[in-house]
């Protein structure tokens, strides 16, 4: 693949539910050209196939919890697999255990990763995000009522299709990600500043204010 800028080209994206990963990542792809596997979105369309990976991971996702380990992995060397070895994984790893087999991995395949975003938001802005988060039923983009459109009822800005709430986007379900983030997430922090390649970006402001900072450690 070309490399047209000297940029980071295997990144992963850490932070809570709805601190903007999957918006970030979509502006580094706009950017870069650098692809941005979701494990979350492939599990949505897998459920909505009816697939049995899909209805088995529907029982975790549903109730806010972390899907195994063994699931995500064999989702996550599928797609490495698959395809060249630039990459901005959103929402994996999760767990101390994904982080050690991605790196088990990507040492074999001699691409080791380059750099761990970490995006960092508070509870109750969270929250407030997800209140007004939608999902597209046709492309999966994810918009925000009273940013990019006006309420559920707009059609999706890139399909037209129709928006929908997320159904782990309940009040409930929320509370339960933000604990699994806190207990089997958040030390992925930790662990990244270990191996020398974390970048913590304060995730509160607009999705183009993160982004300047967030394309100015992966030119670092
Ligand atoms: P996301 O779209 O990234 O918010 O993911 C939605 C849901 O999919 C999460 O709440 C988890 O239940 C599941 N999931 C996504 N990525 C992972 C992962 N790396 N490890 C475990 N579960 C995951």
């Amino acid at each position: 693949m070309a490399r047209i800028e000297p940029v980071k080209q295997r990144i992963v994206l850490l932070g809570p539910p709805a601190s903007g990963k999957g918006t970030q990542a979509e502006l580094i792809r706009a950017e870069f050209g650098i692809e941005t596997p979701s494990i979350g979105a492939i599990l949505r369309e897998q459920k909505a196939a009816g697939t049995p990976l899909g209805r088995a991971a529907a029982r975790f996702t549903e109730e806010g919890r972390l899907v195994p380990d063994e699931i995500i992995l064999d989702l996550a060397r599928t797609w490495l697999d698959a395809h060249d070895d630039a990459f901005v994984f959103d929402g994996f790893p999760r767990t101390v255990g994904q982080a050690e087999a991605l790196e088990h991995l990507l040492n074999e395949r001699g691409t080791p990763l380059e750099m761990a975003i970490s995006l960092e938001a508070d509870a109750e802005t969270i929250r407030e995000r997800v209140r007004r988060r939608l999902a597209c039923g046709t492309c999966g983009v994810i918009v925000s009522a009273g940013l990019h459109v006006e309420s559920a009822a707009s059609p999706c800005t890139r399909c037209g299709g129709a928006l929908a709430r997320r159904a782990d986007d309940t009040p409930e379900t929320l509370e339960q990600r933000l604990v699994e983030y806190r207990e089997k997430s958040e030390p992925l922090i930790a662990f990244y500043a270990g191996r020398g390649i974390l970048a913590s970006i304060a995730a509160d402001g607009g999705p183009e204010r993160v982004f300047a900072e967030v394309a100015a450690v992966l030119r670092s």
